[in-house]
């Protein structure tokens, strides 16, 4: 059974207050909150079990070590793949992605060769490809969502040419909740030797996903949303990857032997994590995946499903508010915007007054956000520990910017 009152007393900053009035934490799609298992992680690794890892032939170090790579085999078990020395650490999406435009693309992409974006892509997914275009003369390739917000495989795969080279897609828009169908999209994407990058930032947070299925070459997950630290991540990498790729920084751990005039590298994973990590922030990351799948992925995703269903009526049941994309397949994210009236900061403002926290803005997407014609929206994300009841707050907060904005 899913217990959200017992599960909602494990987030100690659920109980606060904001503005004089209980906290709605409807940022979720942000930065997500952290259970006392994550906590008390994170207190035990600093002050009781911490040291640097791998260099160490002292008993914390080697403690240390254990706790930080028994995370790979957690984050392995998590994404549903089978062999963890194909998860490479990092402090988030953002480093992820990075790490495969200047170590896999930037090396094998050549003027004129394509990649296929989406325009739902957040900045993380988008600028690493830029930097390529601007600097190798790369082209980016644009698929739009359908009005609804969907974004059907077979768009995607339209865009897909003889000079493609990558696909790199969102599994969940940050912006809009929507799910892209990415294992049909990689598994077409492979049969024609196109390397597919799939950013699972939003999705691994919100529904059981298994790597191995999707098919993908790079999956990318950051811890924090993730109800783990920030500064924490991970990126999935196959082999046969890997082995094509050069590493993207040099240091520490990440070297066998350096003279002078050579270097070799380290096995991978380890070849693309150099310098010290953020050793208990992967900890952390460890103890809430633990916390997620003792709850169960299932169970997660059937408590937002509900949700979703919940805010999607009661949201659009407010004919003064346009809610932003309503795909079939989507999470509980739900970016809208007040009908000529208020500008997101405004309504964020006055939500935050009812304790609501919700965000306004672009939320790095600014691509989708032209192609909405707005400036700005504000989002509602939902999490594990959300409620109807918060929904019911949200919109009664949403009523009052109504009364004050119209
Ligand atoms: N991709 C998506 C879909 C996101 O929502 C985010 C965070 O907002 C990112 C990438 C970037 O993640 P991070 O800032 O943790 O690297």
């Amino acid at each position: 059974m899913y217990d959200i009152n017992s599960i909602r007393a494990d987030f100690p900053i659920l109980a606060r207050e904001v503005n004089g009035k209980p906290l709605t934490y409807l940022d979720n799609g942000a930065s997500a909150q952290k259970p006392c298992a994550v906590i008390e992680a994170v207190t035990r690794g600093y002050e009781s079990e911490y040291a640097n890892v791998h260099r160490g032939l002292h008993y914390l170090s080697n403690l240390a070590t254990d706790k930080y790579e028994a995370v790979r085999g957690k984050v392995a078990r998590f994404l549903g793949v089978k062999d963890e020395q194909e998860i490479v650490f990092n402090s988030g999406t953002t480093e992820g992605i990075n790490l495969v435009s200047y170590g896999w693309a930037a090396p094998r992409l050549q003027a004129g060769d394509e990649i296929v974006l989406s325009v739902m892509e957040h900045h993380a997914n988008i600028i690493p490809w830029h930097f390529l275009r601007e600097r190798q003369g790369v082209v980016l390739k644009w698929v739009e969502p359908e009005p609804d917000g969907s974004l059907p495989a077979e768009k995607v795969l339209e865009a897909v040419g003889p000079r493609t080279k990558l696909v790199a897609i969102t599994h969940m828009s940050n912006v809009l909740g929507t799910v892209v169908d990415v294992a049909t999209i990689a598994k077409a994407c492979r049969a024609q030797g196109v390397a597919t990058l799939v950013d699972g930032s939003q999705a691994a947070v919100h529904m059981p996903v298994n790597v191995d299925a999707i098919g993908a070459d790079f999956y990318a997950i950051t811890g924090h949303k993730l109800y783990g630290p920030s500064g924490s991540g991970a990126i999935h990498i196959r082999h046969e990857r890997m082995a094509e790729m050069r590493p993207f920084m040099g240091g520490g751990d990440m070297i066998r032997e350096v003279s002078r005039d050579a270097v070799s590298y380290n096995d991978p994973p380890m070849k693309f994590e150099a310098g010290t990590p953020g050793i208990v922030a992967t900890i952390g990351m460890g103890a809430a995946l633990d916390y997620m799948m003792d709850l169960g992925m299932e169970n997660i995703a059937a408590h937002e499903a509900r949700l979703r269903d919940y805010a999607r009526s009661r949201l659009h049941g407010l004919n003064w508010l346009t809610v932003q994309g309503d795909a079939p397949d989507k999470g509980a994210i739900f970016s809208f915007t007040l009908d000529g009236a208020g500008h997101a900061h405004d309504i964020s403002t006055v939500l935050d007054k009812r304790g609501v926290a919700v965000r306004a803005g672009h939320h790095c997407a600014q691509p989708l956000m032209e192609h909405l014609g707005v400036t700005a929206t504000c989002r509602a994300s939902f999490g594990l520990y959300n409620t109807e009841g918060e929904v019911d707050t949200l919109v009664s907060a949403l009523e009052l910017c109504h009364d004050l904005f119209a």
